[in-house]
């Protein structure tokens, strides 16, 4: 457990101080934002299977906190902390897809076991096979249920007409597996199969549910971020390859291009993103490279 990240907002210190050795005394690494805001900044840079936040803040509540996390990453599990008498909100906030609530006053047990978990969940939802995926092989890969190549053409070219009318950014990142040829040959083929689907999972889970994520090739990926400039799209492909090194049993390096300012066309963009790619293989893998 020592390096998976909890990430607690408590507006009353004492009742943070109580959570946090609670937490670190289970083995977490506790990170106290001092505001929902910076809560949320926390997460878009860093890996976090739990969230806890006190649901009553006047700053935003319990709801739109959930929301906001799941938009940036929707594997992370929501735990509001609420007073018992106002049990109603934290529903509310389940309803809108938080995952549990801890009760005030606190009882160290019921903190340690709802976080371990809401730990044990999110490994499991990362890594494990959707078995009600639904597969349409026209628009899908049929390996990982990702979209294929063909359709993310269409799709990218689609964004970018719609960016003709409403101009903004969009960022591509080509992820390509560190040394997959040598796990193939020392696993064999079907573990390496099993491995492209770990990577699908846990690529899908870090990402926005607006981010479109396609099997571009063998054991290349690409995702396309709409509405997300390069620093943005570097935050991404950190958090990517953070989670690469937490969960796999390999590493990944990823390329990064920028519309417009890298390219003015989509062919061009992609051989941007691939030209990256190729020097962050280069400079020693395990690594995100911009153009
Ligand atoms: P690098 O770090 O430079 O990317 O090295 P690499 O070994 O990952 O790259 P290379 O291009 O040399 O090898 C890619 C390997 O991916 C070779 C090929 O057999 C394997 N591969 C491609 N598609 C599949 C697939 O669908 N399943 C499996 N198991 N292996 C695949
Ligand atoms: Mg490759
Ligand atoms: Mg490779």
């Amino acid at each position: 457990m020592q390096d998976v990240n909890i990430l607690v907002f408590e507006e009353d210190a004492q009742a943070a101080k109580t959570i946090e050795a609670v937490l670190k005394s289970a083995g977490y690494h506790v990170w106290l934002a001092s505001s929902p805001a910076e809560a949320l900044t926390s997460l878009r840079s860093n890996v976090f299977p739990a969230a806890i936040a006190e649901v009553h803040s006047a700053k935003m509540n319990g709801t739109h906190f959930t929301q906001e996390v799941h938009k940036i990453s929707a594997g992370t599990n929501v735990l509001v902390i609420t007073l018992y008498s106002f049990i109603n909100s934290a529903i509310e906030a389940m309803e809108a897809g938080a995952y549990a609530y801890i009760t005030k006053p606190f009882n160290s047990s019921e903190i340690r076991i709802v976080v371990e978990r809401a730990v044990e969940r999110y490994f499991l939802l990362s890594t494990s096979d959707e078995k009600d995926y639904f597969v349409d092989l026209a628009v899908r890969d049929g390996l990982t249920g990702l979209f294929n190549r063909r359709y993310f053409n269409e799709l990218i070219n689609m964004e970018i007409n719609r960016l003709k009318r409403a101009p903004s950014s969009l960022s591509l990142l080509m992820l390509d597996i560190d040394n997959f040829k040598i796990y193939n040959d020392t696993q064999g083929h079907p573990a390496g199969d099993e491995l492209l689907k770990k990577c699908a999972k846990v690529f899908k889970n870090s990402v926005r549910a607006v981010d479109i994520i396609c099997r571009y090739g063998g054991e290349e990926f690409i995702i396309m971020l709409p509405q997300t400039d390069k620093p943005g799209a570097q935050i991404i492909a950190e958090r990517l390859r953070m989670q690469a090194e937490l969960f796999l049993p390999t590493t990944i390096s990823v390329g990064i291009a920028t519309l417009p300012q890298d390219a003015q066309s989509v062919e061009d963009l992609i051989q941007k993103a691939d030209d990256a790619l190729y020097q962050a293989k280069k400079s020693g893998k395990n690594k995100w490279c911009a153009a």
